[in-house]
């Protein structure tokens, strides 16, 4: 999770108002502080969940979730997401149809149940990533900042010719990702903004170098050692 003491604090200083992208979240908690760990998304006004499938908490198909504990928002985002109605047919706003599907929901309810499980089975996969890869020149491992306790939704790493370790992998049958392959000042949606590549070298760096490598509860320990085997063999070339 990001610095939230640091941003809560930015955010009183200038009465600003807080909605935590805690999408990729789900299971993370935050300690920073105060003298209890909370959960992802209840720190600021507001938090967005996703439950795309591929998250930690996945659906079979789209659906999300939006939390608050102030009144006024919980009301407005459920009239929201029924079309901008607060009485069936009578629209006070022009809204969304954003229901959560009675079948997600479903299968959401029951995917629960194994929630914790499937966390720690992310953790422990996550472990032996960290034990095999750790003197690997050209890798850099995640770093966990701050009173937290992370969820692996995702194991990033920062990588030296990620491309080729890519198509390596990707030739020895092993699936990753790129979150993100552009950032987002780089995209054509916000060229109005007037931003250029140079103007947030950290972010285009990231960009470049990360890779994420295979991770869900499902995957067994030889399928970890693999992959690890894979990437050592490819910077001993
Ligand atoms: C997945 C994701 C989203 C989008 O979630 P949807 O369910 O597709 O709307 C937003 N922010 C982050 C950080 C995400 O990882």
């Amino acid at each position: 999770m990001a610095d939230m003491d640091h941003i809560m604090e930015i955010s009183k200083k200038h009465s600003l108002s807080v909605l935590e992208d805690a999408a990729e979240a789900f299971g993370m908690k935050w300690k920073g502080k105060g003298d209890t760990y909370r959960h992802a998304g209840t720190i600021g006004d507001a938090g967005i969940f996703s439950f795309f499938p591929t998250k930690t908490l996945g659906a079979y198909g789209d659906g999300g979730m939006i939390i608050t504990n102030d009144d006024k928002l919980g009301e407005l985002s459920r009239i929201y997401r029924v079309h901008g109605a607060k009485t069936k047919y009578h629209y006070d706003y022009i809204g969304y149809n954003s229901r959560l599907d009675t079948m997600q929901a479903a299968i959401l309810n029951v995917k629960m149940k194994y929630i914790n499980n499937a966390i720690k089975r992310r953790e422990e996969i996550a472990n032996l990533y960290r034990e095999r890869l750790k003197d690997i020149e050209g890798l850099k491992l995640p770093v966990i900042k701050g009173d937290q306790i992370p969820v692996y939704y995702v194991f990033n790493v920062l990588c030296e010719k990620r491309d080729e370790l890519n198509e390596y992998l990707k030739k020895n049958g092993i699936g990753t990702s790129i979150y993100y392959p552009m950032p987002l000042h780089l995209q054509n949606c916000f060229s109005y903004l007037g931003y250029k590549k140079g103007d947030f070298p950290v972010s285009e760096r990231a960009c470049k170098e990360i890779l994420a490598l295979p991770i869900y509860p499902e995957l067994r320990d030889e399928e970890v050692e693999y992959v690890c085997e894979k990437i050592r063999e490819f910077y001993k070339k």
